[in-house]
């Protein structure tokens, strides 16, 4: 019998996919316990779910390949940080308010400000200090 293990997920839901199913289908078709421990889903706006989902890798691999066929975006690392590309002017302003180095300069030829989520412990001080509100918490 494969091994079951837990991962950590966060969904982002466009607004027309937050009315759906989705965790049902996760337990019943796909075996999956799920533990949802922060949710803002509604019908009128974009809405997320953080989740603790517990399977063996091949239902885990399943469950989401069906969670995607919604338009839902699935991160990984289940934060809720995000940088907006679009936004972020790669100021540096972020990165001595940034306790972990989630937030960093990979080359200093370029100056690019990188982020990088596996070391986000979002304590949100980037959203506070950010000047272009590139920084954005889904919380
Ligand atoms: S403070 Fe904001 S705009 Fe400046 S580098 Fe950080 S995320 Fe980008
Ligand atoms: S939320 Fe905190 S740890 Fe995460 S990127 Fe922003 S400043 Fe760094």
């Amino acid at each position: 019998m494969s091994q079951t293990v837990t991962k950590k997920l966060m969904l982002f839901f466009p607004k027309c996919e937050c009315e759906k199913p989705i965790i049902y289908h996760l337990v019943k078709d796909h075996n999956l316990i799920v533990n949802v421990f922060r949710a803002k889903v509604t019908p009128e706006e974009e809405g997320y779910l953080a989740l603790d989902v517990t399977g063996t890798e091949e239902d885990i691999q399943k469950g989401m390949d069906f969670v995607k066929t919604f338009n839902v975006s699935i991160n990984t690392t289940g934060k809720g940080i995000t940088v907006d590309e679009d936004h972020c002017t790669h100021c540096g302003h972020c990165i001595t308010h940034c306790p972990t180095g989630a937030l960093h300069i990979a080359d200093m030829a370029t100056r690019e400000v990188i982020f990088t989520e596996s070391k986000c412990i979002e304590c949100m001080g980037c959203i506070r200090v950010c000047p272009y509100n590139a920084c954005a918490s889904a919380f």
